[in-house]
């Protein structure tokens, strides 16, 4: 899995980082690609990456200030434009307002989609656990900024032990119905009378992944909480060093904040997003350096960067 961040810059776009936006790439997973707040241009974005809007199956929305959502109507419309392609149904995850953006939107432009928006608005009281599948479970909860704003924690269940099939054939196994038996964890008799523990030739279940995506926020309690060992973090930096008291006048956070929040949650990657157009790129380079004298394993996103997790 990777994320791909297709915004990186605070409050508008600027030449180098356009507003906020970033995928979650889920293709080997689940096929499925998930974005994460959806500001203007995030579609022309998307057209410099090798993501299919058709594979964007849920949209997740921190809070509805414009630099997170004014790229939607736009998205969700290019997106019913593939031609002969299936049209499949997206899910969209946020505060209460966000249906009612994006109808208006589309209704108020003439414009039909071809496939079926499920929304699922929350509001302070509807927090928690907000979605979970067999492979995954997304978590929501408020974080504090000017207006109503959530940080999101993705679990991946963990994943199955895989069979070690060289190592049950060199135990005399034929290939066949045996082989599947040990594979769902049964133990088996050989015709010799050999005994075959399953548990010998299967792997240890691996912890799935946790990823932290947290939208717009003053240090708070909430983002420790939800970045708990999280395999990577994703925080935004709007200010630097020193700013914290302007940071916190206007509801963000500083890098050394985020830096805080890391190593408090125990995290082990920390990735800075929402990154003002003031910071020209040697004070780019100067915020990560600040940063990882708080927690080493920091990086500042650039539009477009691809991050394996
Ligand atoms: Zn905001």
């Amino acid at each position: 899995m990777e994320i791909q961040f297709l915004g990186t810059g605070a409050g508008q776009p600027s030449k180098s980082r356009n507003v906020s936006s970033l995928a979650l790439k889920l293709l080997d997973e689940i096929n499925e690609v998930w974005l994460f707040d959806c500001g203007e241009g995030t579609q022309n974005r998307i057209l410099e990456t090798s993501i299919r809007p058709r594979k964007v199956s849920k949209i997740f929305i921190t809070h509805l200030h414009g630099d997170h959502i004014f790229g939607l109507p736009g998205f969700l419309s290019s997106r019913a434009f593939q031609a002969n392609e299936e049209q499949t149904d997206l899910e969209i995850y946020g505060p209460v307002g966000i249906k009612s953006f994006v109808l208006t939107s589309l209704r108020v432009s003439g414009s039909r989609l071809p496939y079926q928006i499920h929304f699922h608005e929350f509001d302070e009281g509807s927090l928690g656990k907000i979605m979970e599948t067999d492979k995954f479970t997304v978590y929501a909860e408020a974080l504090d900024h000017t207006i109503f704003c959530v940080g999101y924690r993705i679990m991946q269940k963990d994943l199955e032990g895989t069979l070690d099939a060289d190592k049950l054939k060199a135990a005399g196994v034929p290939f066949g119905p045996l082989f599947g038996q040990v594979k769902n964890g049964q133990d088996v008799t050989l015709e010799d009378g050999t005994k075959i523990i399953a548990a010998d030739y299967i792997s240890a279940p691996r912890p799935g992944k946790v990823i932290t995506i947290l939208g717009d926020t003053r240090k708070t309690n909430a983002s420790v909480r939800l970045a708990v060992n999280a395999d990577v973090l994703v925080h935004e930096s709007t200010y630097g060093k020193g700013d914290e008291k302007i940071a916190r006048k206007h509801g963000h956070s500083t890098n050394m904040q985020a830096a805080e929040v890391a190593r408090e949650a125990g995290a082990k990657r920390l990735l800075l997003n929402h990154i003002s157009a003031r910071f020209l790129s040697k004070d780019v380079s100067q915020l990560r350096k600040d940063a990882a004298t708080i927690f080493e394993k920091v990086h500042v996103v650039k539009d477009l960067e691809e991050v394996e997790i």
